[in-house]
């Protein structure tokens, strides 16, 4: 893809400092990990807060089924969800039924203990999901496992029990006098840690137990949607919910049809991401798997350790690692907060827009960084890269011919240090 720097001329930088900014301004550079971060959550009112009381979102990828895709139940294919989608959460979705843990124990159990080991040694949050529809038909099997999990991790702040992942077919007071008993045994071992819990038809009807809440500290209760299928209505059960005072986590939800198959739609799933983030919710994306239907992030015969190169994901995995490396990066905050410069970090509209074939798109940055600014389709899929350098201080100007693509809206990003900005773009031919 064709550009032209325009302005400015004037970088010089020693190749000593170059070296040293390239060891401390990768694309998502932390300064610690997300746990060291917010260190141990909990609930206040109907927000999830970090130590400091501060609202927190974790964005993240749930696994696929553990009986069926356990390759994926490793400390290499975490490593590469941190340093590569930026994920602060991992969601271990252990299968109950349909050959999981009533029928192997002690393998699906080691499935997610490799999962929780690996998230806690690298430092993000792990939900440990009882992946079941009929939770309160092996009651005594939960509260053996969650036991052992309170007693192996309940003193570290890295893990949330997720105790019944979709009620199906069953009312709110059955789902309750499950959950009531689960949360004793776990609260008996460990009093702080959060428990999520699933909620009538699939995790949708957070309005209904919202009418009729736990009695504990610290419970968060799961919505789940899959955007071509639950729309505003659902939205607004949440927002009901979040009226009455109960706190709210996504742990699962698709780009998809309720199915797990079908349209991709992207619009309906920004709109809910908009909705999470303006009422602080957590949430983990269906799935890091290796399937054809839509909502597997990864194409069939993917590794199961990682590594994934563009091509090896699928439309749903390439927007939602987009959503997640933006998400998670801590926006302009290092950089805005700085009274010192009177330049701040900036990625500004472009001009002419909507436009064809060229544009111009203006940045700015308070101090020498290394730069990245990347054009993406709406699927999140890389079309052209138009800065890849360590660029000065002060207002850069890029002018972008855009005569390979089709019509059609693009985002761009500008990744500079911890900083990333995004914005839309139109081509009309
Ligand atoms: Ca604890």
């Amino acid at each position: 893809m064709a550009y032209r720097k325009i302005h400015p001329a004037s970088f010089h930088l020693s190749f000593v400092f170059a070296i040293v900014l390239s060891f401390y301004s990768p694309a998502y550079a932390q300064d610690s990990t997300a746990v060291e971060k917010h260190g141990q959550l909990r609930i206040q009112g109907n927000k999830m807060v970090d130590k400091n009381g501060i609202p927190v979102i974790l964005r993240g990828m749930c696994l696929y089924w553990s009986q069926w895709k356990g390759q994926f139940y490793n400390s290499e294919c975490v490593d590469w969800l941190i340093n590569d989608w930026n994920c602060n959460i991992v969601r271990a979705s252990m299968a109950v039924g349909s050959g999981g843990y009533l029928t192997n124990p002690s393998v699906e159990k080691a499935k997610v203990k490799a999962v929780v080991d690996a998230c806690i040694s690298l430092g993000i949050y792990v939900i440990i999901d009882w992946h079941d529809d009929k939770a309160q038909n092996y009651l005594s099997q939960s509260i053996t496992f969650f036991e052992g999990m309170a007693r192996d991790y309940g003193n570290v702040p890295n893990i949330i029990y997720e105790i019944y992942n979709e009620p199906t077919n069953v009312q709110w007071p059955t789902v309750k006098t499950y959950a009531d008993s689960v949360i004793t045994h776990i609260r008996a071992i460990d009093q702080n840690n959060l428990i999520v819990v699933g909620t009538p038809s699939w995790s949708q009807d957070v309005d209904v137990a919202a009418n009729s809440p736990l009695s504990y500290t610290n419970i968060a209760y799961s919505l789940h949607f899959y955007a071509a299928s639950h729309k505003q209505l659902y939205r607004n059960k949440a927002t009901t919910a979040l009226n009455k005072g109960i706190a709210l986590f996504v742990t699962e939800f698709g780009t998809c049809e309720s199915s797990g198959t079908g349209i991709l739609d992207s619009t309906e799933t920004t709109t809910w991401l908009n909705f999470l983030e303006q009422n602080k919710i957590s949430w983990c994306n269906w799935s890091i798997a290796d399937l054809t239907e839509t909502s597997a992030a990864l194409n069939p015969g993917a590794s199961g350790t990682g590594g994934w190169a563009n091509s090896v994901l699928k439309p749903s995995g390439l927007f939602i690692r987009q959503k997640i490396r933006i998400g998670n990066s801590s926006v302009a905050t290092s950089v805005g907060s700085s009274t010192e410069s009177p330049i701040k970090f900036g990625l500004n509209q472009n001009y002419p827009n909507p436009f064809n074939p060229t544009t111009m798109i203006s940045f700015q940055l308070p101090m020498m960084s290394k730069v990245k600014l990347t054009v993406y389709d709406v699927l999140g899929r890389e079309k052209a890269t138009l800065v890849d350098e360590v660029e000065s201080a002060g207002v850069h100007k890029v002018e972008w011919n855009a005569s390979a693509l089709s019509s059609g809206v693009y985002f761009y990003a500008l990744q500079a240090g911890n900083s990333v900005d995004v914005k839309k773009l139109m081509v009309l031919k």
